[in-house]
């Protein structure tokens, strides 16, 4: 017999169980609940399967909702989702779902499957891997007893992702599951099952059927787990990443000429990744460290005496980013510009490290950083990688120089939030010129005099500079 103990004590179960008995209804809590339940990891949601002795368990799925949350209170509202037959109810703080067993058969086409009314067996049957399968039971006769048939328990055990049933079928009836598989590998630290991964790779076109939503969703969760590189190469590996994200697999290789390798860009990205897990949970900082060196691939030449280069693959990779960002169905706004900015800024903290530092190279990074400096700069020093341990911390060391330099800086001429000292109202206004080309030429001017350091960031010096330039351009003080 095997060890598992659940905590039952949240409200919500007893009053389940008293709506099931009177109802006569054989309800079960199951799937995600129970294994993140069995492993220790919190779950705020909770799916409850209801069984009728008769048919209609779809509509039963919603009266158990509507009793459950009677008890509950009277003004609890109730969600529901009629295509679906489930019911949906919030509830200090938890997601409360209700739906009828169910027994489904698909066709080749559509992960849309046919539902029809089924057992708890069915409904066991129809789930992902058999981690996910298992249900604890809210009825009097056996409340809190596990129902594993098969062997759920076992493979949490041993970190087993497997499926209950055939492979094939499981992969083929929903493709979104190879997806899945490969999240649970990525979020738990679990293994596929030899038979389970190899039905992966048989079944990897099908995931064509899937919409990006769907897939993007899974990918975002891999990025967001504790080591995303074990999610990229088992995607990887198993030939799906060549489908979803066939950029990323280009990254993959290492070309030799006269004996000279470049890194291989791939796993250099994966180490990148996975170093800016320890800085950041912000799945968009975590987006720019996927795609970094995205365009590496193409831009990539053997030039003699210098070895291989890489020749403007942040300018090549930032163009790429909305493309990629469209084609994933990720958000166009403010999201997407963040990672393009940090994608064609990536290179310059580190170059700032190999050359003399000058009090202007300073700000011009901050000036076009702006509030997202310290994320450039997180990413930068997740960018730094070498097999070498004692490069590295030398690396990180001037690293640390640049930071500070960076403080000071900021300090003193606050230009990251840099706004013009003198605005083009103000230059009108003192000369009394309309709108034209001298406003663009003044302002743009001191901005680069203050970026330079030949003046201070304040409004004297600024002021003095505008009238030595509305001389030079004929303009005289209204
Ligand atoms: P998470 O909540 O972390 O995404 P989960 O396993 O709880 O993981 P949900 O989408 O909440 O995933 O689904 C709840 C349960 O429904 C799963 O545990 C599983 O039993 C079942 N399930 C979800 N998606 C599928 C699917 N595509 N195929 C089969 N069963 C699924
Ligand atoms: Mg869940």
């Amino acid at each position: 017999m095997k060890n598992y103990q659940f905590n039952l004590s949240h409200p919500v179960f007893a009053q389940v169980a008293r709506a099931a008995a009177e109802l006569n209804l054989q309800t079960y809590a199951v799937g995600g609940f129970v294994r993140d339940q069995l492993l220790g990891r919190t779950c705020k949601d909770i799916d409850f399967v209801t069984v009728s002795p008769n048919s209609g368990n779809q509509q039963h799925g919603m009266e158990l909702a509507q009793k459950t949350a009677s008890y509950i209170s009277t003004d609890l509202q109730v969600n529901y989702f009629k295509n679906f037959g489930t019911a949906q109810f919030r509830w200090q703080g938890y997601d409360v779902e209700f739906v009828g067993a169910r027994k489904e058969s698909y066709q080749r086409d559509s992960r849309k499957p046919i539902v029809e009314n089924g057992t708890l067996q069915d409904d066991q049957n129809r789930r992902d891997f058999t981690i996910n399968a298992m249900a604890v039971s809210m009825n009097a006769a056996n409340f809190g007893e596990l129902i594993d048939p098969f062997d759920g328990l076992e493979d949490l055990e041993k970190k087993l992702i497997r499926t209950p049933l055939d492979p094939d079928v499981t992969f083929s009836d929903d493709p979104l599951r190879m997806m899945r598989a490969i999240r649970f590998a990525t979020q738990l630290g679990f293994t596929i099952l030899p038979e389970t991964f190899e039905a992966i790779k048989r079944n990897r076109e099908r995931i064509k059927i899937i919409s990006q939503e769907r897939i993007t969703d899974e990918l975002n969760k891999i990025i967001l787990a504790a080591k995303p590189s074990v999610g990229f190469v088992l995607l990887e590996e198993s030939g799906l990443l060549e489908i979803i994200f066939p950029e990323f697999q280009q990254l993959k290789g290492v070309e030799n000429y006269e004996g000279k390798g470049h890194k291989d860009n791939f796993f250099h990205t994966l180490q990148v990744l996975d170093n800016i897990t320890k800085a950041t949970n912000n799945l968009w900082l975590r987006w720019a460290a996927v795609l970094h060196d995205i365009a590496k691939p193409p831009t990539k030449k053997f030039i003699e005496g210098t070895g291989w280069t890489f020749h403007g693959h942040e300018v090549l990779g930032s163009k790429w980013v909305p493309k990629i960002f469209g084609r994933m169905k990720l958000p166009m706004g403010a999201e997407m510009k963040f990672v393009r900015k940090m994608v064609y800024l990536h290179l310059r903290p580190i170059a700032l490290t190999k050359e003399e530092i000058t009090d202007s190279a300073l700000r011009r990074l901050l000036f076009e950083a702006g509030d997202d400096i310290e994320s450039l700069l997180s990413l930068c020093e997740a960018d730094i990688t070498s097999k070498n341990r004692e490069k590295v911390k030398r690396y990180l060391m001037k690293f640390e120089v640049v930071r500070e330099k960076l403080k000071e800086v900021e300090e003193k001429d606050r230009v990251r939030n840099f706004q013009p000292p003198i605005s083009g109202e103000f230059i009108m206004q003192y000369f009394g010129i309309k709108p034209g080309k001298e406003i663009g030429i003044i302002k743009e001017e001191i901005k680069e005099a203050i970026l330079e350091g030949k003046i201070r960031n304040d409004i004297d010096e600024a002021l003095q500079m505008m009238q030595k330039l509305g001389e030079k351009l004929g303009l005289k003080k209204m």
